[in-house]
């Protein structure tokens, strides 16, 4: 599948928001948006046009994918199938985003950034109720158990992730067990307990024009 492979800061810059999509550096004082809080290019420090509704609405929509690493076509999806679901559609949108195997896996702290825990699905790293789940996109339910393999619990990169965790974690939705280096998912969660800062309802009102 296509997947953006240009500059990851500039995503940033271009949201005029820290997306946090490199994990450790974005955390540190190399961060670029700190940096060079303006948009990129050219015009990127004199470009101050007012935005019209459809632009604020194609912007939120654009934030929400590139934070979550989903391309149009997928996002579409996740979209029409949380518009078909009871409740509020932007509501059901980020359930299904915050459902994704990557995300749990970043959320748990075993990645320190989405995209990495992206990579670590894809490499065969993790299992779901002791099976390998190699689909980033892959749709937790409530009680799955995510693991990481045997062979994987030597990995540097998930210990130093896991390094950052102070004390006990913050998501109510989620159980990490340190020691065993493995989650529950214990429900999906509600809007409240997502601490995330988008307006999903932008993107609900740009889809159904
Ligand atoms: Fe965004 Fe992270 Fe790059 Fe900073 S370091 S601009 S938060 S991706």
């Amino acid at each position: 599948m296509a997947r953006y492979v240009g500059p990851v800061c500039k995503i940033c810059r271009r949201e005029g928001k820290k997306l946090f999509l490199k994990g450790e550096r974005c955390v540190s004082t190399k961060c670029s948006f700190e940096k060079k809080s303006y948009g990129p290019g050219q015009h990127g420090q004199t470009n101050r046009r007012r935005r019209s509704n459809y632009g604020l609405q194609l912007r939120e929509k654009q934030k929400i994918k590139r934070m979550y690493g989903v391309l149009e076509k997928q996002f579409r999806c996740y979209f029409q199938s949380a518009s078909h679901q009871k409740g509020i559609t932007g509501t059901n949108l980020m359930k299904f985003l915050e459902s994704r195997l990557d995300n749990v896996v970043y959320r748990l702290g075993f990645a320190p950034s989405r995209k990495m825990g992206r990579q670590l699905v894809s490499h065969r790293h993790f299992m779901v109720n002791g099976v390998i789940v190699n689909i980033p996109s892959y749709r937790l339910r409530a009680g799955d158990i995510i693991q990481i393999r045997e062979k994987s619990k030597k990995l540097d990169s998930i210990h130093e992730s896991m390094k950052r965790i102070q004390g006990d974690h913050d998501l109510p939705w989620l159980i990490l067990d340190k020691a065993k280096m493995q989650g529950i998912f214990i429900q999906v969660p509600e809007r409240d307990q997502m601490s995330i800062d988008v307006n999903e309802q932008l993107v609900v009102d740009l889809y159904s024009k």
